[in-house]
């Protein structure tokens, strides 16, 4: 599957949009925001240029994507003064996503984000010019040393493609049968398969940003990994593991092929801090300054432990169904252009009881990474 022809979030601002269903990710960005924080103070300790550059990695659409960026601003901004400096750099923000992004929803919404900034700044701060630059990460998309200070959230745990080599040459059409993504029960070859492509792909990502921000420059990247170095294990899976149980749900209804399901499989990979920290000396054009774990409530909790209740309740039923829609805004597109539309409304109804059966049980969390990298001067 061409990933970067049907990936995207579900548009817009409705009930089933991004914007309305991203509450884990924008969790994600105040967790690791500390150390972007950090990490932008150190860029500029060491350079005050007068123009800066930005860039936002799969910036999607919705309340999160402007709220990086003026987390951004802020603290660029913030340090100017700091230092006393008598006049704002020049800001270069460059948002960038795949083709298929709603890029036009985030461009409705800068009028009055520019307006705010300067109601809050005061017309000493910027200039400061946004602009959309669509195309995959994995790859070139920016100049040479254009980019002082590079951001990316929830998003390279997306493949530039479905691992090749899934299907099985001896008849039984798929090496991963009745599942979407690595399982408990899924044979070596395809654990293989994915961790070749995340090294892959994790190669040319830092080798196209190696060009593109100057020395001593910085990224801070977070996304969906994994603590144990077993990549069957539930907390980098099971989200997984029940889509495809309530894909096969629908197939013994008759109301899904079962090849369909076996010929699909999830351009996603959920590293462990070894492989990317393997990735990251294997290419060699960055420092690893930190690399931070941590816990992401599945219904976007802050993983304090306060709200959970064990007891199977209609709540926690309910609670089912609002994971179900958190998942259904990042991966319908995908479930879509291979299942049709018409298996969605159902499949995600499914997935929801059994989610909400899930978090009766247990209290579900996933695994993020943050990573702070410095480019070698
Ligand atoms: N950063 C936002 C959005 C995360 S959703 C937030 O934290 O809320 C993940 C985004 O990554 C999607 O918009 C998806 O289209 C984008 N994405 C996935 N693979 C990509 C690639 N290869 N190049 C650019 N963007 C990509």
């Amino acid at each position: 599957m061409e990933v970067m022809q049907v990936l995207h979030m579900n548009k817009g601002a409705g009930e089933t949009s991004y914007a309305t269903n991203s509450t884990v990710q924008s969790n994600i960005i105040s967790t690791a925001k500390p150390v972007t924080e950090e990490a932008i103070l150190d860029i500029f300790n060491h350079v005050l240029p007068e123009s800066v550059g930005i860039a936002d990695l799969g910036c999607s659409s919705g309340p999160n994507t402007l709220l990086v960026v003026s987390e951004i601003l802020n603290v660029i901004y913030a340090k100017w003064q700091q230092l006393g400096r008598p006049c704002s750099p020049e800001f270069r923000v460059y948002l960038n996503d795949l083709i298929g992004n709603d890029f036009n929803n985030v461009f409705g919404s800068l009028p009055a984000f520019y307006n705010k900034l300067k109601e809050e700044k005061g017309s000493e701060f910027g200039p400061c010019f946004i602009s959309g630059v669509p195309g995959s990460f994995y790859g070139r998309v920016f100049p040479s040393k254009s980019l002082h200070f590079v951001h990316s959230s929830s998003s390279l745990h997306w493949l530039s493609q479905v691992p090749p080599g899934l299907e099985s040459k001896d008849g039984r059409g798929s090496w991963n049968k009745g599942k979407i993504y690595i399982s408990k029960t899924s044979p070596d070859c395809v654990l293989e398969a994915y961790s070749s492509q995340f090294q892959k792909d994790w190669s040319v990502f830092l080798k196209s940003r190696a060009e593109e921000i100057v020395g001593g420059g910085r990224m801070v990247l977070s996304f969906m990994g994994r603590r144990s170095t077993d990549p069957r294990s539930k907390e980098s899976c099971y989200q997984w593991e029940l889509l495809a149980r309530a894909l096969m749900s629908m197939v013994s209804e008759g109301l899904i092929e079962e090849k369909e399901v076996d010929s699909f499989n999830a351009p996603y990979y959920a590293p462990s801090p070894e492989e990317v920290k393997f990735g990251i000396y294997k290419e060699g054009s960055f420092i690893l300054d930190r690399l931070e774990m941590f816990e992401i409530d599945w219904d976007g909790g802050d993983g304090d432990g306060d709200n959970y209740d064990a007891t199977p309740t209609s709540s926690t039923l309910s609670n089912g169904a609002r994971v179900a829609k958190t998942i259904r805004a990042v991966v319908e597109s995908m479930l879509e252009s291979h299942f049709g539309g018409d298996v969605m409304d159902g499949l995600f109804q499914r997935y929801g009881e059994m989610v909400g059966n899930h978090l009766a049980k247990t209290r579900a969390k996933y695994i993020n990474l943050v990573i702070s990298l410095v480019r070698k001067v």
